[in-house]
């Protein structure tokens, strides 16, 4: 493509994006379509010739648009929220559009040297010491895995320079909670430790993991000769947003030389305001931490950020410096090769960069305290409504509840039942999009807020449609 056609059709793409935005509420929420209906409508193969994006625009409307579950919507409360302001749009229009790679400080200084300054401005943002140091990682999957790789380095002395885990006489164990998100099993596997030393202890009452348990499990592991190397503590689960007691695990991190690593993808950009910090209280004796910008934050997907207390071992664990990548700066400068997994790395921080000036400290906390707001408002809504139960805490901003109507009162089969069918009902109609989940055996109905436009008129919407659904199933 030319740049006088890139100029043309990037103008409509932009015109269009801002227009999808603004009637982003028109659209059902949920995607209806159903499974193969987008991709039949696509050519058996591709183009033979080019010069084919001539009815692009019309071909995203009639083909894309259909299979599209608008996150970006008022009334999506589904999962988590994953935000993506318009500066966040312009500024990966600008990336692309240097396709510049930052796997060096020398392939582009600017990549690093953005990052380095926004990492460091987030870092304060949310309230951690300057003890650590920043790194953009894809996904909170990665900055996971990495942490426990880095941890099996560290509690190894370095295995992977011998016989890495398969030659050490005894293994290494890693423990989370039952309520911890699949990427720290999934890591724990993919890090070599084995599904049979990983540990998922069990969670109190309101869902968090229990110390006195992790406490012994730790003791007995090391009574049969085992290492207890990591343990993920999540601030914010998945499921219902529970708060691990960090500085606790920490403490017990620290007698035994265990690694520390925080969980709080969605709820770290909730520490932008002070008041929420005592959620993640002792997270600054934590080895490394991650929080997914991506989700709550307005910063479009990717962007993870992921901190750690001691970056030379990140790097003694990370980096393969083969001589073709060495440079004349390399001991003045980072190379982010050496910060993660992948070699090559787009310029993320200039979306990070992007939404930090576009909304200010003050606007995103605004933004967070508005959600918070709201969730908490749903919840009183909740505890106060005969036949309607709260399922969870809701410190930040998912709210977990479920209707017990008297006649089923403790039939689990048939509350899960009934239940399903209030979600099935009201997310039919296309204007809610939100979920159910398992929570130690019991369906509870999911509520995450905190989609950018989402104000309190659709979190007061649903809580109408679901009391007007739990009358008709
Ligand atoms: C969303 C989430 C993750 C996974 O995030 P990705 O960036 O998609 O890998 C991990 N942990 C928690 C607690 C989450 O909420």
């Amino acid at each position: 493509m030319d740049p006088n056609e890139f100029r043309r059709l990037g103008h409509e793409l932009v015109d269009w994006i801002a227009t999808y935005r603004e009637h982003a509420a028109e659209y059902p929420v949920m995607s209806p379509v159903r499974p193969g209906e987008v991709g039949a409508q696509l050519p058996a193969g591709p183009p033979p010739e080019g010069g084919d994006l001539e009815g692009i625009v019309a071909d995203l409307d009639r083909i894309v648009m259909p299979g599209i579950t608008h996150w970006n919507h008022p009334c999506f409360f589904h999962y988590f929220p994953s935000n993506t302001d318009l500066a966040s749009v312009l500024a990966d229009i600008v990336a692309s559009g240097l396709g510049a790679q930052g796997m060096s400080w020398q392939t582009s200084p600017a990549a690093t040297e953005v990052e380095d300054v926004v990492m460091e401005w987030l870092r304060g943002m949310v309230g951690l010491p300057d003890t650590f140091t920043g790194v953009i990682e894809d996904t909170a999957s990665t900055s996971t895995l990495t942490a426990l790789l880095c941890a099996r380095e560290r509690v190894s002395h370095f295995c992977q320079n011998r016989g890495g885990l398969q030659a050490e006489d005894s293994p290494l164990v890693v423990y989370a909670s039952d309520q911890a998100h699949s990427s720290v099993p999934k890591g724990a596997l993919l890090a070599g430790f084995g599904a049979e030393h990983l540990r998922l202890v069990e969670t109190d009452d309101q869902h968090a993991l229990r110390l006195d348990l992790l406490e012994r499990a730790v003791e007995d592991d090391l009574a049969a000769g085992r290492r207890p190397c990591a343990v993920v503590a999540a601030v914010g689960t998945t499921a219902t947003t529970a708060l691990d007691p960090v500085a606790g695990v920490a403490d017990l991190c620290e007698r035994h030389g265990i690694w520390l690593h925080v969980d709080a993808a969605l709820a770290g950009t909730a520490m932008i305001c002070p008041e929420y910090r005592w959620m993640w209280r002792g997270v600054e004796r934590a080895d490394s931490v991650v929080f997914n910008p991506h989700k709550w934050m307005g910063t479009g997907f990717d962007l993870s950020a992921y901190y750690v207390r001691d970056p030379e071992h990140l790097v003694r664990v990370m980096s393969t410096d083969p001589s073709y990548l060495r440079t004349a700066q390399d001991g003045l400068v980072r190379n982010l090769r050496d910060w993660g997994i992948p070699l090559g790395r787009r310029f993320r921080a200039l979306k990070l960069w992007f939404v930090l000036r576009s909304e200010g400290v003050e606007g995103l906390q605004a933004r967070i305290r508005r959600d918070v707001g709201n969730a908490a408002w749903l919840a009183d809504q909740v505890a106060a409504a005969p036949d309607w139960h709260l399922m969870a805490p809701a410190p930040l901003q998912t709210v977990c509840l479920r209707h017990v109507p008297a006649e089923l009162a403790g039939d689990e089969e048939a509350l899960a039942a009934h239940n399903a069918a209030i979600v099935e009902q009201v997310t039919a109609s296309g204007r809610y999009y939100f979920g159910t989940s398992v929570l130690k055996g019991r369906l509870i109905v999911r509520v995450s807020v905190g989609a950018q436009p989402t104000e309190r008129e659709h979190v007061a919407g649903l809580w109408a449609a679901l009391q007007a659904a739990a009358g008709q199933v």
